[in-house]
């Protein structure tokens, strides 16, 4: 797999023996540590995030209403190239399947090094601050969960640009994120109710969900960014449970649907692209 570039000089990088990938054109290596090849790390986010990535743990988010196998929306081709953007502890790419091969990327060295020690086979873990270190038009899918609502809007079109660029013409990306509903609403309020007091929104630049978006707001960014969308749903809190399931259909049979994804119970919306 000679997809990986130097950020330096962005020319193609040579594997030198098993941990080491070299540029010959600048000479800079770049080493795999613990499972992980490094490419630049940044201490600020590292600090920050690793306290923080039990947290981000999605064996925890998955006791949340409506979590579901986000791989299976893209349904990967055989022999195609997934990448994890901000893969964390590496939960998600748990489901990729065996036929595919797949990169989990992030800025949390020790996020990593939990995820490789995960042993899924056919996955490699980069860590890196800046920008993916792979070649234009490499990679067959991208999947980006609960990463946006951590970034400014500037990071967010940055990112979506570098997205652009390493997918392939015929490329898929899919984005997970936190809606406003439960952070900015719902929290705050049950908090007050059954403990008596309200909990301030992390507005941490390193932790904190800095950026909650609608759906809507979330398909117009990437619109704007050149991608089409090719579906997108909101997940409601208490999907599971039977009456409130009823509820919100019903809302949406009187053509209150939207009215509801805003105001109601919205927890993270899925959203599916093509590269346009
Ligand atoms: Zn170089």
């Amino acid at each position: 797999m000679d997809i990986y570039i130097c950020p330096k000089c962005s020319q193609t990088l040579k594997q030198d023996g098993v941990h080491k990938l070299v540029c010959f054109n600048c000479g800079k290596h770049y080493l795999e540590n613990r499972g992980v090849t490094v490419f630049s790390q940044n201490k600020k986010w590292e600090e920050n995030y690793s306290g923080a990535h039990e947290y981000y743990s999605s064996e925890k988010l998955s006791m949340l209403d409506g979590d579901e196998d986000y791989m299976s929306y893209l349904a990967p081709q055989p022999d195609s190239l997934v990448l994890d953007v901000g893969c964390g502890d590496g939960v998600y790419l748990t489901s990729t399947p065996s036929s595919c091969n797949a990169i989990g990327f992030d800025v949390s060295f020790s996020a990593l090094v939990k995820a490789a020690s995960r042993g899924i086979p056919n996955v490699k873990w980069i860590c890196s601050d800046d920008g993916f270190p792979l070649k234009d038009n490499s990679v067959d899918y991208v999947i980006c969960i609960f990463v946006v609502e951590h970034l400014t809007d500037a990071q967010i079109s940055k990112l979506l640009k570098d997205i652009r660029r390493v997918l392939n013409k015929n490329g898929k990306a899919l984005f997970v994120t936190d809606g406003p509903f439960y952070d900015v609403y719902f929290r705050p309020l049950f908090n007050l109710v059954l403990r008596g007091f309200l909990t301030p929104l992390d507005k941490d630049p390193y932790t904190g969900h800095i950026n909650l978006m609608q759906r809507i707001k979330l398909s117009k960014i990437l619109k704007s960014e050149n991608f089409s969308i090719s579906s997108s749903k909101v997940i409601f809190m208490g999907w599971r449970f039977l009456p409130f399931r009823f509820f919100i259909v019903a809302l949406k049979k009187l053509g209150l649907g939207s009215m509801a994804e805003y105001f109601f119970c919205s927890k993270y919306s899925i959203t599916c692209v093509n590269k346009k």
